[in-house]
């Protein structure tokens, strides 16, 4: 659901011990990222886990609600302290963000108090009225999650009828007017071949189409084997976003491919750096914040939101985000020719995978992450799940609660979480 890109910039305040009233100083943004920034450019904040779906790579295991989830006060203080420093937008996801009874609620508060918001979603609450709603104000932007560029492909991971959900939000969203929605999407080995497709999806919509690296995050762990891309899909991949990238976003997922450019630089926009605990974060639904959203286990765990000093206390000062700020150790990876452009790729990527942080990533363009995935490994438990039981599996597994038949079952809402499935909450 989440990666570095903001429509606003607004949050490049100073890095971290320069002081206002200090001059800037010269360098690259880069290297200014690296050492952290007052406030995160790119704040995840899941705000509940409970989903009516259950996508085979649900990065944050969702389906579940975790009844410590934070109170609609709780989230209205974590709003103001986001205005206090000056972070003028949050990306808001879940699971499905808009079961909680007060997602508008605060969605209304937060732009009210100059934090701008886009939010995830599958499409289940994009109704003609919410869709004029949403058309209606300037700070709040909608990203449609959709994995296949059709039923089959799109189903096939995010469960029966999801893509009939998610375009007829789109549908809703374009009739009422609403300018430039995204539409998410995670590329697979499933889905690579339809790129073409995705775009042309996103323009019939008057959207614009985001396009999401696969980590092995959460129950992506259990899939990411079946459905990264493979070798020769990255390099179609690459060449994809080298045509096509001007109007594609991406954020920080594909800077492991600029390994693939002949001219040295990376060839593809974007942050090509890995801006876990430096310029992006996650605060999760009870309130603890990890360094990245795919960094959800207690190895990223920064601290929690109610603690004392809050979350300006965590972000600017916590022990994991300052040795984060660090000058990080790269392993092999510092020989190598495209270091500059790849950095060793994502750190997500090779902690879930059981690969050495400091090394190549799995998906190394060079094929020194294939190598060490034939090694011998130990990947890390999962320790945190909210799976509705098992979630989907691949074409195998018929499905078995009312969620996993149909997506819209949450749709009357008859429990707190405005689900009326007793499964899933
Ligand atoms: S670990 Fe780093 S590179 Fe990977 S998704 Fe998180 S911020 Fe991006
Ligand atoms: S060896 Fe490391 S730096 Fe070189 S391409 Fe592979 S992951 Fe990137």
């Amino acid at each position: 659901m989440t990666t570095v890109e903001s429509p606003v910039m607004p949050s490049m305040t100073p890095p971290l011990g320069l002081e206002p009233q200090q001059p800037p100083k010269v360098g690259r943004l880069v290297d200014q990222f690296e050492k952290g920034l007052d406030a995160p450019i790119c704040l995840t904040w899941e705000l509940t886990y409970a989903c009516n779906l259950s996508c085979v790579h649900c990065l944050s295991s969702s389906g579940k609600r975790d009844p410590r989830e934070l109170s609609t006060e709780q989230c209205k203080a974590i709003i103001d302290e986001l205005q206090r420093m000056q972070v003028f937008y949050v990306n808001i996801g879940g699971g499905e963000p808009t079961v909680r009874p007060d997602f508008w609620e605060l969605v209304d508060y937060a732009t009210s108090h100059q934090v701008g918001v886009k939010f995830s979603t599958n499409g289940l609450r994009i109704t003609p009225e919410v869709a004029d709603r949403l058309a209606a104000s300037d700070y709040v932007d909608v990203q449609i999650s959709l994995d296949g560029a059709t039923a089959e492909v799109n189903d096939n991971v995010r469960g029966p009828g999801s893509f009939d959900m998610a375009v007829r939000a789109l549908e809703n969203l374009a009739n009422a007017g609403f300018k430039d929605a995204k539409i998410s999407v995670v590329m697979t080995r499933e889905n690579v071949s339809q790129l073409d497709d995705f775009k042309a999806l996103a323009d019939r919509y008057g959207a614009t189409l985001r396009i999401t690296r696969l980590r092995p995050s959460g129950r992506g762990a259990d899939v990411w084997d079946d459905l990264h891309p493979l070798p020769e899909q990255q390099r179609e991949l690459y060449d994809w976003l080298v045509a096509h990238g001007d109007n594609v976003l991406t954020g920080d997922s594909f800077f492991h491919l600029a390994a693939f450019s002949e001219s040295g630089g990376s060839g593809l926009p974007g942050l090509n750096l890995c801006g876990a605990g430096r310029v992006v974060c996650l605060i999760d639904p009870i309130g603890d914040v990890y360094a990245c959203p795919f960094a959800i286990h207690e190895n990223f765990l920064a601290g929690n939101v109610t603690s004392e000093g809050g979350f300006q206390e965590i972000w600017q000062h916590s022990d994991l985000f300052t040795e984060l700020r660090e000058p990080q150790n790269a392993g092999a990876c510092t020989k190598c020719q495209h270091f500059d452009a790849c950095r060793g790729g994502c750190m997500a990527a090779k902690f879930f995978t059981g690969l050495p942080l400091a090394g190549p990533d799995p998906e190394c363009v060079q094929g020194f992450g294939e190598e060490l995935l034939a090694g011998d490994r130990t990947k890390p438990t999962a320790n945190k799940d909210h799976s509705r039981g098992v979630p989907l599996t691949l074409m195998t597994r018929p499905p078995t609660r009312d969620c996993d038949e149909n997506p819209l079952a949450g749709f009357a809402p008859t429990t707190a979480s405005g689900c009326s499935s007793t499964n899933c909450c």
